[in-house]
């Protein structure tokens, strides 16, 4: 059983995987998603942009070598004092780690003589977490994978660096006090090795993070087939308070007197009354198997109504489509669209949907997510766009999820994104795979053979559907208050 840096990484999002890559049955693991592969595709891309940026410094390339092999080359290389070894690999017992890079340093003396050597890996994103333009916060997932390296550099040359370093996205060095993350890392360390062995199973706690997981279909039915808590919506990481008071079951949830909960000994960290009271309305719709609508929602009265959807690409940073779906009373709903067939057409495609929005007149956007908002203040500031026309679409916006499914509704589902809300009232999607996250793949499969645009109508179907999707959700309220 090997306990790889990625395990490290993985178990800041979810201890479950961590076990079921190791233990798991291979037949419940899904296939790679398009998705996925793509961000695998942008690492190395990345990671080889990096080396051409490095001009004559000498790198010895040990990528296309399997561990075995590498792992020789890599103690010959150390030896004889090589500069810069890229895709290395450092074996301890179990333990197996690939930096991106191992960097010489002169300023270190180890067993090799007086020089050592630095893991530093290359990222696609940026180590530190930024609020307000301070540093706030180096991401755990990043610093447990090289501290994972730097303890097996120490077990092999005898010596270590007192920081940790990152190549981030920008293609600058960023470091961080490894001692921050030490008490950390080695009680990561230390659980992923008993669920790696199998001495420690952990469970499955459903969310979103669980969306492009390969184990995404065996744990819901896991959760499903023990009623598992996260099996309702905001439940998450507190399923394992609420075990530990006996509240281990949707049933025994539905069941619960609210009142025993709020003090010791039984007293759920952080989860109030009202919280609480939530929860158990959650569980007594999860169990009926159909949705509650409660009383008191307004939608505004327009006669032109938009269902407006964004597709981004974060991995290029740019927004490629604006859909809309326009209904006005007396004409048929019409689907319009602002697309940039390419990044570069990112800037004339925002300006032609400015333009949009400053002419039209008296409409109500509805959107799923704060993420339309918050996607067009970031292009306006970086097109220097007319915020009056921002503050004018703001005040016509209506987000359904915020200020209605949420608000003013239960679902029998541990998830109210628009897929699933829209699935438990009969919507279907005409493309047999639809998420953001593919939608992003066919994008980059569009760009890889622009002669093929069948990946752009894949996108704007979906973006389309997305749309309708909402359409029929604010249909639905309707009907259900009369
Ligand atoms: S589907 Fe979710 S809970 Fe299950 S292993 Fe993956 S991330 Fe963990």
């Amino acid at each position: 059983m090997r306990i790889t840096a990625q395990a490290l990484y993985n178990i800041t999002k979810c201890a479950h995987r961590v076990y079921l890559d190791a233990n798991g049955d291979p037949k419940d693991r899904s296939e790679v998603g398009s998705f996925v592969k793509l961000l695998w595709e942008l690492g190395l891309q990345t990671e080889r942009e990096y080396l051409d940026t490095l001009g004559e410094l000498a790198v010895s390339d040990l990528s296309h070598y399997g561990i075995d092999e590498a792992w020789v080359e890599t103690q010959r290389l150390m030896q004889e004092g090589a500069d810069l070894i890229y895709q290395g690999c450092l074996v301890d017992g179990s333990f197996v780690g690939r930096p991106d890079l191992l960097l010489k340093r002169t300023d270190l003396s180890s067993r090799f003589g007086p020089y050592g050597y630095e893991p530093v890996d290359i990222k696609a994103g940026k180590g530190w977490e930024e609020r307000d333009g301070k540093r706030t916060k180096f991401k755990d997932h990043y610093a447990f994978q090289i501290l994972f390296y730097r303890l097996l550099l120490e077990r092999i040359q005898g010596a270590s660096l007192p920081i940790g370093r990152i190549v981030n996205v920008e293609k600058q060095l960023e470091a961080f006090p490894v001692a921050d993350f030490e008490q950390d890392f080695q009680e990561a360390l230390a659980e992923a090795q008993c669920l790696i062995s199998g001495q420690n199973t952990s469970e499955p706690v459903l969310g979103s993070h669980c969306q492009l997981c390969q184990w995404h279909r065996r744990c819901e039915r896991w959760v499903t087939e023990q009623a598992d808590p996260t099996g309702l919506f905001f439940v998450g990481k507190v399923k394992f308070h609420l075990k530990r008071v006996g509240l281990n079951t949707i049933q025994e949830i539905a069941a619960m007197d609210v009142n025993q909960y709020l003090k010791p000994p039984k007293k759920i960290p952080r989860t109030g009354k009202d919280s609480l009271l939530r929860m158990k309305e959650r569980a007594r719709v999860r169990l009926a198997g159909k949705p509650e609508i409660r009383p008191g929602f307004i939608f505004p009265a327009r006669t032109r109504e938009v269902f407006f959807d964004i597709e981004d690409d974060p991995t290029r940073g740019v927004t490629y489509l604006f859909g809309l779906l326009i209904k006005e009373q007396g004409r048929a709903p019409k689907f319009q669209y602002f697309l940039a067939k390419r990044p570069e057409d990112e800037e004339a495609t925002v300006r032609a949907f400015w333009e949009f929005l400053r002419t039209t007149g008296e409409e109500v956007y509805y959107v799923y997510s704060h993420k339309e908002r918050s996607t067009l203040k970031q292009l306006m500031e970086r097109y220097d766009l007319d915020p009056a026309v921002l503050e004018t679409y703001k005040s016509k916006e209506y987000d359904l999820y915020t200020d209605l499914i949420v608000k003013y509704s239960d679902w029998p589902t541990y998830s109210y994104g628009i897929k699933q809300i829209a699935k438990q009232i009969g919507f279907t999607w005409r493309d047999p795979d639809p998420s953001g996250a593919n939608s992003i793949a066919w994008y980059n499969q569009y760009l890889a053979n622009p002669t093929d645009e069948a990946p752009l109508q894949r996108i704007l179907a979906y973006n389309e559907d997305d749309c309708l999707a909402m359409v029929a959700v604010k249909d639905y309220f309707e009907q259900a208050s009369g």
